[in-house]
């Protein structure tokens, strides 16, 4: 058998190969509590103690910042909203609040529009928003679109409406905060208000 003369390796470490996946669909806090130090995470360098070796370099931060810049709820960014259909994981780096077709959505937070664009099998018609202090929010699988490039936004007039453009089965809000070119869970930003539960 010719397959078997070839020695068998290892071309990556076993142990961060399991690791590294549970860490990007958790936040860091539900996974380790309280065992690592908030002064390692703000590092970005996490060591563990079972291989000593770094895992830690794209691992989702806790950010303070955002909630005492915003102080937004799912009311105030969706006032129509019904509930979550799918939260912040692996492969999906946003959240999803249902509502009805034609709510209205408005933003986390004031900012200037950088992109309006429509993406037929992803986010179909979207609006990026720089939010100031490297946070940029975006708004995915929208109806009509009040807004253009350039434009200033402020929190009290909605950007448009819910639709359903895009790949998605029902109407709803995707939504993604990106901070630091990183997404990172809207929903402990947004849920200081009015709170679904499910
Ligand atoms: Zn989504």
């Amino acid at each position: 058998m010719i397959l078997n003369i070839l020695p068998k390796t290892r071309t990556s470490n076993p142990v961060s190969k399991l690791i590294r996946p549970m860490f990007e669909g958790k936040t860091i806090k539900a996974v380790l509590g309280g065992i690592i130090s908030m002064t390692s995470l703000a590092s970005g360098l996490v060591f563990l103690p079972i291989d000593q070796s770094v895992v830690a370099a794209n691992i989702q931060t806790l950010n303070t910042e955002i909630p005492l810049e915003t102080r937004k709820s799912y009311a105030n960014v969706l006032p129509a909203y019904t509930g979550v259909s799918q939260g912040f994981r692996f492969g999906h780096p946003g959240i999803d609040l249902t509502a009805p077709l034609g709510s209205k959505i408005y933003p986390i937070k004031e900012g200037v529009v950088i992109k309006v664009q429509y993406l037929k099998y992803d986010y179909g018609r979207a609006v990026w928003i720089d939010n100031g202090n490297d946070t940029v929010s975006l708004y995915g699988h929208m109806g009509k679109i009040f807004v253009n490039e350039g434009d200033t936004i402020t929190t009290d007039k909605p950007i448009g409406e819910v639709g359903l453009t895009g790949k998605t089965t029902g109407p709803h809000l995707h939504l993604e905060v990106i901070k630091n070119e990183k997404n990172i869970n809207p929903q402990p930003y947004l849920a200081l208000g009015r709170v679904n539960k499910r």
